[in-house]
This record gives structure tokens, C-alpha cells and sequence, in this order.
């Protein structure tokens, strides 16, 4: 029997700067088209690009060999019947859980002149979804046009927004159409949202989910749950607000870092607290009397459940009500018990979300930034831009030597140094190596004195915002 796909003839993502057939948390993203490379993108490029993978899935070695959604039986669609548009990886706030804030703020492509080239060959399902997301699909330069041409041929759109920004053209055509909406909110009150969204927008985001909610009934208020949102006070708070706020339904999702990438730098980002703080969620929800709805994500470790998170969607309510097709999980995967195993009883940074986040932290203190390559080098400059000066750098490698004036000193002189004023900021990505290092040698001097922040989150168009103190 033949191993098909839905997403095999039935979807299209518009990205940044490539069309994919899938977001798989598998086996990764099914790309089928990159801009620049491939020529033009057009109807008769997607049907030779699917009937090619099609043959090759049936084939010894499957392009998509690994991937719980190619399997026996399963039908593809006569149709498309989803289409993502992800317009720009571009956003206001510096989620822990994602990066897609780091592109620019204008779309690379425009998607909507080869959207109606599917219309014309009558290559889209009447019910068709169209799933806006990015980073912030509503305040990219290709939103307005597509989405009021889509919402005057009848199409249902889902709009994934952070509601940084109010979008005057959701709004005020919410009840204009098959349209729904879906906030990651991710947390309760201000202390959790700063944590996990890195921004300072908490009150503002509430502010234009109450506005959006008196127009439409269609709002999922989205929680992903990581262990900078996981305690009672903050999923309290957050279904506090659901209620007051009359929303009807809430969307419980983890983690994609945490659960597909083996080397992330924040090795105890998903416990048994996060899935305890899951559970509870949809425990008290129910109790509240909300319908959940349970993300895709939660499939990553589990190959018996297909990892696609939605389809054959007939109307627009059905996105938010009485969807709970996947369950949570009850106990952790292996891949999370073995990662805890490794890690738990040793000494472990404090991830931060944001480089505004960080600025906080440093604060009277004393910095000793740990690796002295290009992203301590880039931390130090991001720090000095923001008045903050670096104690010195710690690299075993070049100890004794000088970087930009700051001296470099061994692991036993940081040591030394230690003080309860004192912090110390790891910028090489590979974390999991220097834990080893320092656990290993038992630095318990270490403990509750070590952050970690990526580099992309204090790269330059980052750092350029933050001096501007505006977001779009
Ligand atoms: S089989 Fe999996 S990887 Fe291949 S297109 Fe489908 S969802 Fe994507």
C-alpha cells in the first residue's frame, strides 16, 4: 500500500524566503522551493515538486523516512487545504521558546499574486484554511492586501498574533468573515510574560486581547508552557484572565526547543514540573468551564501519533471549540527523563529571553563573561552600548591575554571572584560541554551565579530597537 501524507498535496507554508509543505517537528520542514534558487514559484512547480516526492516516499529510502505523517493508508487531499503564511520572521517580543524575531521587518516576497495562480487552476479547497504566523504576520507590508482579498473571497483565516500591536484591519473586519484568532499569551501576569516573552509589553498584549475579544468569539488564548511560566501563580492568573475576559477557549502547547533540539542550552526547560503545570492547566480549565484545546507540539516524542495539528477544518469555530484530538502526555519521554538524569542535581545556568531581561539581572553587579570568542566579544560590546562594564572574561584558552582592553583570567581566578554580587554569563552555544566541565569539578561556587543568553537575542537590529524604545 502506498505511504502518502496529507501535507503532500493538501498544504503550502509561504515562508520568510522558501515554501515548505509541512512544519514538521520530526524530521524538520519539508522544503520544496527557496527564493533565489528555484526560479518562480507557480502552480505546475508544486505539482511536479509533490509527485516527485510522492514517488521518492515509496521508494527504500523515503524523503520523509522518520516522520510519523507518511504512512500507509493515510489520503491525501484532492486539494490544498492549508496555507500558512509566515510572511517575515520578524516580531515585537523575544519568546524563550523562539527566535523568529531576528529577520527583517518586510516581507521578501509577495505571496498573493501566486495564491490567486492556485485559485485560477482551481487547486484550492472552497474550505481551505489560510494560517497567518511569522514572527507578527499582522504588522508585515503584505498583510492588509492579502488578508482583506482572502476575507472578500470567503476563505477562513486563522491570524496568529502576539497583540502587541492592535491590527485596526482584524479588528474592525473580525466580524466580517469566516476569521479566528489565536494569542500566545503564555502567561498570567506581568512577572511570567517578561520571563518567557522577554518584553515589557504584558499590559499592553491584555489591553488588545480584551479589545479583539468584544468583537469575536473566535480567540484561542494560547499557552506554551516552559519553566519560566510553569508555576500555579502564573496559570491561576492566566485563567483568571480567560475567564474575566469571557474567552471560550484556550490552547495548551509546549515547548518546540525544548522537545527537538537535543543540544539546546536550556537542558531543563521541560520536567515533570512543565507537565505537571500542563496537566493542571487543563485540569482547571475544564473546571472553569473552557474548551482545550492540546498542540501539536506534545506528538515530537511520540512516533506512534501523526505530528499534524490540524485539517478538513469545515468552519471557522471549529479551530477554538471542543478540539482536544491529541492528549498530554502523562509521563515524560525518554528523551526529557534521560536529559534530567544528566543534569538535574548539577549546577545550571538561568536562561534569559531577552537582552533587556539580562540588563536587569546585571544591575549592581559584578559580570565576568565566561568564553571569550565572538559572542562574549558581542556581549561585552551589546553591554558597553548599555553602560555596563565587564569585570573581566573567563577562557582557559587564553587566560592571560586581553580582549578590547578586558583581561582574560583562568577558571580557578573566576573562582576567586566569586561573590553574592557577582554573575557569570556563558556565551558559547555549547552549554551541555562547559556543565559537564563544571560539574564534573564540582564548582558549587558556581551555583546560582550562571546565565546564559543566545547570541541572537542581543544582535544588532535586537540591540538598535531597544535603543529606539519603540516596536512597530
Ligand atoms: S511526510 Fe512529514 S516531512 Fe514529509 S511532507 Fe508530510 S509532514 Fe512533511
Amino acid at each position: 500500500m502506498a505511504k502518502k501524507c496529507y501535507a503532500i498535496g493538501g498544504r503550502i507554508n509561504f515562508n520568510e524566503d522558501t515554501v515548505s509543505l509541512c512544519h514538521g517537528i520530526d524530521i524538520g520542514d519539508k522544503i520544496i522551493w527557496k527564493m533565489g534558487d528555484d526560479g518562480e514559484f507557480t502552480p505546475q512547480y508544486y505539482r511536479e515538486k509533490t509527485e516527485e516526492l510522492n514517488k521518492k516516499n515509496q521508494g527504500k529510502h523515503p524523503a520523509c523516512a522518520g516522520c510519523s505523517n507518511l504512512r500507509e493508508g493515510n489520503v491525501t487531499s484532492e486539494k490544498i487545504e492549508i496555507i500558512t503564511i509566515n510572511p517575515m520572521y520578524y516580531c515585537q517580543n523575544r519568546c524563550i521558546y523562539c527566535g523568529n524575531f531576528r529577520g527583517a521587518m518586510e516581507s521578501r516576497y509577495h505571496p498573493l499574486p501566486v495564491i490567486k495562480q492556485f485559485m485560477e487552476e482551481g487547486m484550492i479547497a472552497e474550505h481551505c484554511l489560510f494560517d497567518w504566523g511569522g514572527g507578527e504576520p499582522t504588522i508585515s507590508d503584505i498583510f492588509e492586501e492579502t488578508f482583506l482579498f482572502l476575507l472578500h473571497q470567503g476563505y477562513m483565516q486563522r491570524v496568529n498574533t502576539n497583540a502587541v500591536k492592535m491590527s485596526d484591519v482584524v479588528l474592525h473586519n473580525l466580524d466580517k468573515g469566516p476569521v479566528s484568532l489565536r494569542i500566545s499569551l503564555d502567561s498570567g501576569n506581568y512577572e511570567s510574560f517578561l520571563a518567557t516573552k522577554g518584553r515589557n509589553l504584558f499590559h499592553r498584549v491584555i489591553s488588545n486581547v480584551k479589545k479583539y475579544r468584544e468583537k469575536t468569539e473566535n480567540l484561542l488564548l494560547k499557552y506554551v508552557i516552559t519553566n519560566t511560566n510553569s508555576d500555579e501563580k502564573s496559570l491561576n492568573d492566566f485563567l483568571n484572565l480567560a475567564e474575566k475576559m469571557k474567552i471560550k477557549a484556550i490552547c495548551i502547547d509546549t515547548d518546540m526547543l525544548s522537545y527537538g533540539w537535543t543540544d539546546y542550552p536550556d537542558l531543563l526547560r521541560f520536567t515533570e514540573k512543565e507537565l505537571h503545570a500542563a496537566h493542571f492547566l487543563q485540569r482547571k480549565a475544564h473546571e472553569k468551564g473552557l474548551d482545550v484545546q492540546i498542540g501539536y507540539v506534545w506528538t515530537a516524542r511520540d512516533y506512534d501519533t501523526p505530528s499534524r495539528d490540524f485539517n478538513c477544518i469545515k468552519s471557522i469555530e471549529e479551530l477554538i471549540l471542543n478540539d482536544e484530538r491529541y492528549r498530554l502526555p502523562d509521563s515524560l519521554s525518554e528523551f526529557h527523563i534521560a536529559r534530567i538524569q544528566e543534569f538535574s542535581a548539577g549546577i545550571m545556568p538561568r536562561v534569559m529571553a531577552s537582552f533587556e531581561t539580562l540588563l536587569q539581572e546585571v544591575k549592581g553587579r559584578r559580570v565576568i563573561l565566561y568564553g571569550a570568542g565572538k559572542n562574549g566579544r558581542g556581549l561585552w560590546s551589546a553591554l558597553k552600548e548599555f553602560g555596563v562594564k565587564t569585570d573581566c572574561f573567563c577562557d582557559k584558552y587564553k587566560a592571560g591575554q586581553y580582549v578590547e582592553g578586558v583581561r582574560i583570567i583562568t577558571v580557578d581566578e573566576m573562582l576567586k571572584k566569586l561573590d553574592e554580587d557577582t554573575m557569570v554569563v556563558i556565551t558559547p552555544c555549547h552549554v551541555r560541554e562547559i556543565l559537564h566541565e563544571f560539574n564534573d569539578n564540582r564548582y558549587e561556587e558556581l551555583r546560582g551565579k550562571l546565565y546564559y543568553i543566545d547570541a541572537f537575542r542581543f544582535g544588532r537590529q535586537v540591540l538598535e530597537e531597544i535603543e529606539m524604545k519603540e516596536f512597530v
